[in-house]
């Protein structure tokens, strides 16, 4: 049976992830949370509302990776990179889900990909990674000349990073079908006296409140019509099962950077 370990196994991913551990038959090894959490030494089986598994929350994450066979980070970004080279230290398989990191914090993931299997997505449910792949086809399809891509997103009040990192990766999905760096085209915020919009640029809108779980519409408009396709995520759980399935893939695969694509193999 494969142990798997939660970092920041207390927060809203963290509980949902223990639950999906448990259910598809996962030993969990154990969960951290940031030192002087007050979840520490809780029982990682309250803390999702499930019975007791007699393993603790801790604050260190070395004798996490030392324990588990692959080991999965919702943390914040300014955690990943140690976790990342925590996970090549100890030669164990990352899941990687926490998002808004900058390139500095990204490259230290790509380090630790150089030793040890490290799966990273922005989004791990099923739907947003078909949405990903059919916003590709799309954009292939519906040139630049005529059709304008945006990518609207509504996410929680708590959410901290803008647009999503779904967004951005359903935006970089866009601009790959057009054969551009999203990077060049990307118009992120719009605020005053903008001007035209510029063709062939892809543009983004965040909207933040309540409760939601998450929002991502890609939208083609041309003259004359519109082409939406939406995707609405209502439960946590699409999230965190598909970061344990990306787990338990994991375990055991060669070093490398590896995404929800090559887990659900729709690359
Ligand atoms: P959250 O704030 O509820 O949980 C994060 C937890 O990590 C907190 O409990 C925090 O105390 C803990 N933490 C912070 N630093 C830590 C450290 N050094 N060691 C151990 N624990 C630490 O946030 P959340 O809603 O669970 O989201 C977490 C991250 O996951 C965010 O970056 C979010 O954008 C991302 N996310 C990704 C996906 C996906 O499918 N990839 C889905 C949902 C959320």
């Amino acid at each position: 049976m494969t142990s798997i370990g939660i970092l920041g196994c207390a927060g809203r991913m963290g509980r949902s992830l223990i639950a999906a551990g448990i259910d598809a038959g996962a030993t969990i090894a154990g969960g951290t949370e940031r030192p002087g959490a007050v979840a520490i030494g809780i029982d990682l089986g309250t803390l999702a509302g499930r019975d007791p598994l007699g393993v603790a929350v801790t604050d260190d994450a070395a004798a996490l990776f030392a324990l588990a066979d692959v080991v999965i980070d919702f943390t914040a970004p300014v955690a990943a990179p140690s976790h990342a080279t925590l996970a090549a230290k100890a030669g164990k398989a990352l899941v990687i889900g926490t998002t808004g990191l900058s390139v500095d914090q990204q490259a230290a993931i790509d380090l630790a990909a150089s030793h040890v299997p490290v799966v990273q997505a922005a989004n791990f449910s099923l739907g947003v990674n078909l949405l990903a792949a059919l916003t590709r086809k799309v954009a292939s399809i519906l040139g630049p000349s005529q059709w304008d891509i945006e990518v609207i997103e509504m996410h929680h009040r708590h959410k901290v990073d803008a647009p999503s990192g779904t967004a951005l990766a359903l935006g970089r999905a866009a601009a790959d079908g057009r054969g551009v760096d999203l990077d060049t085209v990307s118009d992120r915020v719009r605020d005053g006296h903008t001007g035209a919009r510029v063709p062939g640029h892809i543009g983004f809108a965040t909207l933040r409140g309540g409760d939601v779980v998450g929002e991502h519409t890609v939208l083609f408009a041309a003259d004359g019509e519109r082409l939406e396709l939406t995707h609405k995520a209502t439960d946590r759980g699409i999230f965190s099962r598909g970061a344990v399935h990306a787990a338990l893939w994991a375990a055991g695969k060669a070093p490398g950077r590896y995404d929800m694509a090559h887990v659900l193999e729709i690359a």
